[in-house]
């Protein structure tokens, strides 16, 4: 008898699994309860037909190659190198801060000493937290560290968590770290790209099995008791799920102010981020994520807040122990199949890779426990 899979929500932990167990001839139910599939990765074509990314910019990056290689069959790549530049008293300076931030924002001799310092104490090539950073004793790496701090992480913080650096999970700055080196990429990693045809095109690819049934429109609350499965992956907000009755999971909310113009180009990169000034975060110009050619471009102002989308985990103290709770309720729940998976289900600031990482784990510990 073919197993009946019941997935909960269609982001692209929802549609990793719904291929991987139709793949093995499994009849997968997907439900999602807004109305179209990819959750916060979904892209469309707006009115002059742009391809833009309703919940901010996503750009795949990973060192996981079972995840590249995954993704990949469904998707063609442009090699795309994400990189940031970001308004810093008044000039547009690379970010993360790294060598060339510095020669861009120090007189030539003072940043010349900086420089030796910083290769000095931590090696060329390092990535250090800014938190760590501004532990340092030596009078000018203080300077530097308390900079740095103040213009690039301190407001930026501010405004999209209401929350100081120091009361987040160190994680979430550290995903920003200072570079010594004059690698001036958002990332690093080995994979890094954007699909050719967008997300959802490829999304469309991966649930093409005629075992996968989607239906949109769908809350998981209304249809929990009508639906028979064997296994039940809630890739939904976790405390949702238990009618939130040790209380609510904090998320920050984004909301984006899309603008088109009638000219080529609006801003030199992809991303440009205002940590000090406006009261947004950074504004994105579309086609130069998806080197689309066209004779207008469209931006997105990234506004966070408490109105919006749910776009992230709130990582700090409080919100990390009722998590905890939630997870005890979940693992209990294992012996009867039913798995939580993914951002919001495990409550994780994961990328995306992380999030087809945790699928695809999932998927092999389960298949491979039913073929023993
Ligand atoms: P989601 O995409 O949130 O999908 C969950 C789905 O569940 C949603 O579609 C939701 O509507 C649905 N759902 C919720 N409740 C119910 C219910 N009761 N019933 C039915 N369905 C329900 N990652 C990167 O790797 N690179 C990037 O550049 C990047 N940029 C980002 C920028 C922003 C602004 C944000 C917010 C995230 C970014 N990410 C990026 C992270 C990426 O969005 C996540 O890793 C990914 O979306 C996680 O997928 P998911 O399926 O776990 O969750
Ligand atoms: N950050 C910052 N200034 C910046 C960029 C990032 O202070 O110019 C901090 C901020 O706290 C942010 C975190 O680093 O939430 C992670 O940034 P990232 O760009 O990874 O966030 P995302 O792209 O997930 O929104």
């Amino acid at each position: 008898m073919k197993n009946k899979i019941l997935i909960v929500g269609a982001g692209i932990t929802g549609i990793t699994l719904a291929e991987k167990f139709a793949s093995k001839g499994s009849e997968v139910l997907l439900i999602e309860k807004r109305d179209h599939i990819g959750g916060n990765c979904y892209d469309f074509k707006n009115k002059d037909g742009i391809l833009i990314h309703k919940y901010g910019p996503h750009i795949f990056h990973t060192d996981y190659k079972d995840v590249w290689d995954y993704i990949s069959q469904f998707t063609d790549w442009f090699y795309y190198q994400h990189k940031v530049l970001g308004l810093i008293d008044g000039r547009l300076a690379p970010i993360p801060f790294n060598l060339n931030t510095l020669y861009e924002l120090f007189p030539l001799k003072f940043a010349q000493k900086l420089e030796e310092k910083l290769i000095n104490k931590f090696g060329y090539n390092k990535k250090i937290p800014i938190l760590d950073l501004k532990k340092t004793k030596d009078k000018d790496l203080k300077f530097l560290a308390d900079f740095v701090y103040e213009k690039i992480f301190l407001h930026y913080t501010e405004k999209q968590w209401s929350l100081k650096p120091e009361e987040i999970d160190a994680s979430v700055t550290a995903r920003v770290p200072v570079v010594i080196s004059r690698d001036d990429r958002y990332f690093q990693n080995k994979y890094q790209g954007m699909p050719k045809e967008g997300y959802v095109k490829m999304f469309e690819k991966m649930l093409q099995n005629e075992n996968i049934e989607v239906q949109l429109n769908t809350d998981y609350k209304k249809l929990k008791n009508k639906i028979k499965y064997n296994f039940l992956f809630y890739t939904s907000p976790i405390d949702e799920f238990f009618n939130y009755k040790y209380g609510r999971l904090d998320y920050r909310c984004l909301k984006l102010d899309f603008q088109t113009f009638n000219q080529e180009s609006y801003q030199p990169s992809a991303v440009v981020n205002y940590p000090n000034n406006y009261d947004f975060t950074r504004i994105i110009e579309f086609k130069k994520l998806t080197q689309q050619n066209h004779r207008k471009t469209t931006i997105g102002i990234e506004y966070p807040g408490n109105e919006g989308f749910m776009a992230y985990p709130v990582l700090d103290e409080k919100n990390k122990k009722l998590f905890q709770k939630y997870l005890k309720e979940a693992e209990k729940l294992k012996k009867q199949n039913i798995y939580f998976v993914g951002r919001l289900a495990e409550y994780k600031y994961y990328n995306m890779d992380e999030a087809v990482k945790s699928s695809l784990d999932l998927f092999n510990k389960i298949n491979y426990g039913r073929r023993k």
